[in-house]
């Protein structure tokens, strides 16, 4: 059984997630979508368990595709799940430094897990969860970029604010 691990913010997921978990999953027997909890980033909009009940509706559909969360080193999650590889989506060439320096990094600590790098469709490549959360604070349509319930939960989330 061939598991792999998908961490990121997912702040919120959007379909840009949303293809590479889907084409993970047709490589992997099982593909473990894990929230990091650490607050490196700043403050997230949605909480952490927010985005992971993003995700778990977002991924109904694929039955080989589990949520969770992490806090500490990503590998140790890895390694505590089974997973032999870590999932990360390569959007533009501008993504490319930060993913090499750290795929490097988490090869030095866990030298047993592999960082794979997926591309997403071309009509995603522009896709972040900062641009979407961004243009739905202004009041911008965001349909076209994440699933309707993210659209309902951004909606709701700067109607308030
Ligand atoms: P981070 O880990 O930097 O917080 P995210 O949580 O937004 O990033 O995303 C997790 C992973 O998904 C990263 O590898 C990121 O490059 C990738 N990703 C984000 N948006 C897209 C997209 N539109 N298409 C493909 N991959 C994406």
């Amino acid at each position: 059984m061939k598991i792999a691990i998908y961490p990121g913010s997912f702040d919120p997921i959007t379909n840009g997630h949303l293809d590479i978990i889907e084409r993970a999953s047709v490589i992997f027997d099982k593909l473990i979508v894990s929230v990091a909890a650490n607050a490196e980033k700043g403050s997230p909009l949605f909480t952490r368990e927010e985005r992971e009940n993003m995700i778990k509706e977002t991924v109904a559909h694929l039955p080989c595709v589990e949520v969770d969360s992490f806090s500490g080193l990503m590998v140790d999650h890895a390694i505590h799940h089974g997973a032999v590889a870590a999932i990360r989506g390569l959007r533009a060439l501008s993504d490319f430094e930060f993913e090499f320096k750290m795929a490097l990094m988490n090869r030095s600590l866990k030298e047993e897990i592999s960082t794979l790098f997926l591309m997403p469709h071309a009509k995603y490549t522009h896709v972040s969860s900062s641009m979407v959360r961004e243009a739905a604070s202004l009041g911008g349509a965001v349909t076209e970029y994440v699933p309707a319930h993210v659209d309902s939960a951004l909606k709701e989330k700067y109607s308030h604010g």
